[in-house]
């Protein structure tokens, strides 16, 4: 990035999903934000994506944009998910940079000033690193800690800890996530995957505004999953290494019952101890089947080729009332 070039763009990304009553909270302090960058040279705007809310987001974000020129909106078909929101909002990021946000205020827009002057000293990836969570409970930090650490170990791409969406991305880091087009997206996984300069800037994470978390203990761990099996394969060598290490079990087991039957005859005896090797082989078995089984559901899904998403609505910054059909190349999703 040339430093200090003229009205550099960039476009503050925000996937919303039954956010109504923090938007209205949000928008003001980002607003406030554009204004400092504005000053500094730099041509912001805001992209808002519905990710098929249900409690009047859309409403809310219609009004927004109607009172601020600098908003465009997304509104997908459903409700798609936090990472194919946050990829539909990318893909329109065409021009400039971009500064993934949380819609409930959790990240502190007045901190973008930060990211973009690392952003200018030459850094694609600046990712905001949690140093505190208010208003989160410790069972979720716990798991947090554990699954950072976990995915450490685990993926060869880099994962930093603690480290959520809220991250500026440069021009070229977002051209290269644009052709990552996997339908399991793990996207703190991807944006480490397509490589550049990166660095941490480390934050306190606050707490929510308004509402609830839509991450709650089924779908982290199902996120974990997604984790860990977009960027590892670890799973699935683990089950080998059970399967040997149970098969060198087995065939010293083996060895110790026929020298046995040999020296003392055999008396058709040991019940117990077979029906603990049956149930131990079957347990064994059925784990390292269903490691497959996640793998092998993933391929599948992912050979059907769907487009990630679909877009309802599409509103432009600037318009007047929002276009109902998305321009022709909006729709091609793939
Ligand atoms: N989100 C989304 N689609 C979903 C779930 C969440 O776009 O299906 C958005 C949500 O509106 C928020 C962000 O993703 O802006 C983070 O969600 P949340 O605050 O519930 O997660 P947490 O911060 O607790 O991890
Ligand atoms: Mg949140």
């Amino acid at each position: 990035m040339s430093a200090g070039a003229p009205a550099e763009r960039l476009t503050i990304v925000i996937a919303a999903f039954d956010e109504a009553r923090s938007l209205p909270l949000l928008h003001p302090r980002i607003a406030a934000v554009m204004e400092t960058l504005a000053d500094d040279g730099i041509d912001a705007g805001v992209l808002y994506v519905d990710d098929g809310s249900t409690d009047g987001t859309w409403e809310v974000l219609q009004a927004l944009a109607v009172s601020d020129r600098r908003v465009s909106l997304l509104r997908l078909s459903r409700n798609f998910g936090k990472e194919i929101a946050l990829t539909a909002g990318l893909d329109l990021v065409t021009e400039g940079a971009a500064m993934i946000l949380d819609a409930d205020g959790q990240d502190p827009p007045e901190l973008i000033p930060r990211f973009v002057a690392l952003w200018r000293q030459g850094y694609d990836d600046v990712h905001g690193t949690r140093l505190s969570r208010e208003g989160e409970r410790w069972i979720k930090k716990l798991t947090a800690h554990v699954f950072y650490r976990v995915m450490q170990r685990l993926a060869k791409t880099p994962v930093p800890a603690d480290t959520g969406d809220y991250r500026l991305l440069s021009p070229r880091a977002l051209a290269a996530l644009r052709q990552l087009r996997e339908r399991h997206r793990f996207m703190k996984g991807l944006f480490g995957w397509i490589g550049f300069n990166r660095v941490a800037l480390p934050y306190e994470r606050h707490a929510r505004l308004a509402g609830r978390t839509k991450f709650g203990f089924w779908r982290l761990w199902n996120f974990a999953l997604e984790g860990v099996t977009s960027f590892s394969t670890a799973p699935l060598r683990l089950a080998t290494y059970v399967g040997v290490f149970t098969a060198f079990g087995a065939f010293a087991f083996a060895l110790w019952v026929i020298a046995k039957a040999m020296l003392f005859g055999d008396r058709v005896a040991g019940w117990p101890t077979m029906m603990a090797v049956i149930l131990f082989l079957g347990g064994v078995q059925l784990v390292a089947l269903g490691v497959i089984g996640e793998y092998l559901g993933r391929l599948y899904e992912e050979s059907k080729q769907r487009p990630l998403y679909f877009v309802r609505d599409w509103h432009p910054a600037g318009a007047a009332r929002p276009a109902v059909d998305p321009p022709a190349d909006l729709r091609r999703s793939s």
